[in-house]
């Protein structure tokens, strides 16, 4: 069985400072017992000030997660794997004891370095599970992710940010949809 420990604040609601406890799509209560989710968090760095901030966060329920990547075409899903799996294969032997959220997984790019970032949490209730997550993706990965998108895809995750983002038009301008693949 997979490690397991309570969540940790990074991975908070920003808005509330506790757990997410809603699904985005079907508002679910994540924090029962057994329910599976998993967080994403967006998040630039304004190097003007030298401070990050969060773009776009939710939670969403196993089974949205599963509905929503099968909207997204095959033909995406397929390329975005052979992309994950060509670089999890380059940064061989990652060690799973020691996970690290400083840096890109695929291409270990430090966070610090990184003009926008994304981290990626799979949780069971109040806690979170260890596996290849929690993993950070660096925008050097989100960029070269973008171009395996079919137009489809790009379509599909459009629709789903003028759904759900509800913050400020500034920040809406600022999330790339590509950039919102459910990985
Ligand atoms: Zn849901």
């Amino acid at each position: 069985m997979s490690r397991q420990e309570p969540i940790s604040d990074q991975f908070y609601n920003s808005e509330t400072n506790e757990p997410f406890s809603h699904c985005i799509v079907c508002s679910t209560n994540l924090l029962s017992d057994e329910t599976e989710y998993f967080i994403e968090k967006i998040i630039r760095r304004v190097k003007q000030f030298d401070v990050t901030e969060i773009i776009f966060e939710y939670a969403m329920c196993l089974e949205c997660a599963t509905s929503f990547r099968s909207e997204m075409s095959v033909e995406s899903l397929k390329n975005v794997e052979a992309y994950f799996q060509s670089k999890l294969k380059q940064r061989n032997p990652i060690d799973l004891t020691k996970p690290s959220i400083d840096s890109c997984l695929l291409t270990g790019k430090p966070l610090s370095e990184a003009s926008e970032y994304s981290y990626h949490v799979h949780c069971k209730g109040t806690n979170m599970i260890h596996s290849v997550f929690p993993y950070a993706i660096s925008d050097l990965a989100m960029d070269e992710i973008a171009e395996l998108l079919s137009k489809e895809t790009t379509d599909e995750l459009d629709d789903f940010k003028s759904k759900y983002f509800n913050g400020p038009p500034e920040i809406a301008e600022l999330i790339n949809p590509k950039r919102l693949l459910p990985l």
